[in-house]
């Protein structure tokens, strides 16, 4: 197995506390020690990337993710896109996550049925490269909701985005269905979404429905995620123990009672990004301030910050992520959200990056091994050029992001990967300055180093 040391790094281990100097050695996909406050670990024959004093920290997890969303401008355009070009579109989306950092992402709801899950097999098979991800279904809706996008003249299912269900019998059809294709979880539009026409405190389904795919998502043994904007839509995910609620914007007091109460069942995204940016940064496609606001998300972003900053002051899980992959809110940028939970939702940048590292883990059912720089966990591990705790945005750049592993394997490094430092060691034993003089030697000495992995810059965007 591969044995990698990362040293001279600043590690933010994701426990919570403080950043501290230290070294980190990888053993196969695991880490296998971690030393701090300045002393050396017995890094053996390990390979040697040398940080240079950079911020090393647990890789990222978006929570509420398209792959298959393709930087259009409506749904309608998204689904457009054949299937053939469509799962070439996601595997390739996935790379940049991964890229960018993200080394887990949630799936919330897929355009065609089963491009997450193929998706997730590919990238599990390590046939292409990108974030452990957990694969969504179509999103759930009604005749007539969001993600209907059939025309009254053109009733061909294919044109839907979602998966349209027609009654509780419907929605034991559809819950199989896609359990057959594998899925991780289902996702349901509870709620409505004022883009679509449809108001955000609109809720379509009956109670016949959403028990329905409660208790077959139960037989199945899968998670259930709710697109959950009004009041009413985070209650029924708190009444049936849907694990996963987007949105939130509209719960109102007893509901974050509720939700403060089973706080250790629910997971929170609230994809306020979409919110924000919809708002303020969609008028190339239209969409000025003005058109915004009348549809109504200027109402919502009030709305869902007093809300999710109630929400996190009463420690429910809020993780970061969510509807990247419009027109006007690309791939890639997903980090943003780091800032937007400062500014809308009253983390600090620690709880920020907290919520995109430990609660990830958490998220991705991997509490014990995932989201976190300890002994023993797997080793998703990302190099940063500054500290994000002094500036989140350095994470939306991909020049700053020096270093992505994952589970052990390196997919991008703008360091040199050196050859094992103990034979040096041995050598200098004592004497730190000749041993710095040595690792300088040993990193310039074209005979000793190799070449550094390409970056990957960022073409798209
Ligand atoms: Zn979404």
């Amino acid at each position: 197995m591969t044995k990698i040391a990362i040293t001279n790094v600043t590690i933010f281990d994701g426990s919570g506390t403080p950043p501290y100097a230290g070294e980190v050695l990888v053993d196969g996909n695991r880490i296998v020690s971690i030393a701090q406050q300045g002393n050396y670990l017995e890094t053996g024959d390990a390979r040697i990337v040398d940080g240079h004093g950079a911020f090393l920290m647990p890789g990222m997890t978006e929570a509420h993710t398209h792959f298959s969303w393709n930087d259009q401008p409506s749904l309608s355009a998204i689904q457009f896109m054949p299937p053939e070009e469509h799962i070439l579109w996601c595997v390739r989306v996935a790379k940049r996550y991964l890229e960018m950092g993200w080394t887990s992402a949630l799936g919330a709801a897929t355009a065609k049925p089963r491009l997450d899950v193929v998706t997730r097999n590919v990238i599990e098979a390590g046939a292409f490269p990108g974030p452990r991800y957990l694969a969504g279904s179509q999103e759930i809706t009604t005749v007539g909701g969001l993600g209907d996008n059939t025309l009254p003249h053109l009733p061909f299912e294919e044109m839907n985005f979602g998966a349209v269900c027609t009654g509780p019998e419907d929605m034991r059809r559809i819950v199989r269905m896609f359990a057959k294709y594998g899925v991780d979880h289902l996702k349901i539009n509870l709620s409505g979404e004022y883009i679509a026409g449809i108001p955000a405190e609109n809720n379509p389904f009956s109670q016949e429905e959403i028990a329905m795919l409660a208790a077959e998502a139960k037989l199945a043994g899968k998670r259930v995620c709710a697109h959950a904007r009004s009041n009413e839509s985070v209650q029924e995910c708190i009444k049936h123990g849907f694990e996963i609620i987007f949105h939130a914007s509209y719960a109102d007091e007893k509901t974050l009672d509720l939700l403060e109460a089973n706080k250790e069942k629910h997971f929170v995204a609230p994809g306020i990004g979409w919110l924000i940016n919809t708002l303020y940064n969609a008028s190339e496609y239209g969409i000025t301030e003005e058109v915004a606001t009348q549809m109504g998300y200027k109402r919502e972003l009030e709305a869902a910050s007093a809300t999710l900053t109630e929400m996190h002051k009463r420690g429910i899980r809020i993780l970061p992520g969510g509807d990247y992959g419009f027109a006007w809110m690309p791939h890639g940028t997903n980090a943003r959200d780091l800032e937007y939970l400062v500014k809308y939702v009253g983390m600090t940048p620690m709880e920020a990056l907290l919520s995109a590292t430990k609660l990830g883990g958490e998220l991705m059912m991997r509490p014990d091994e995932l989201g976190q720089l300890k002994e023993g966990y797997l080793a998703d591990i990302i190099m940063i050029d500054g500290n994000p705790l002094e500036d989140l945005s350095l994470l939306q750049n991909p020049e700053k992001i020096l270093m992505v592993m994952k589970d052990g394997e390196i997919y991008k490094n703008a360091r040199t990967l050196l050859p094992p430092r103990g034979i040096i060691r041995s050598i200098y034993r004592g004497n730190p300055l000749a041993e710095a003089g040595a690792r300088k030697t040993q990193a310039t000495d074209p005979m000793n180093s190799k070449q550094p992995l390409e970056v990957q810059r960022q073409r798209d965007h």
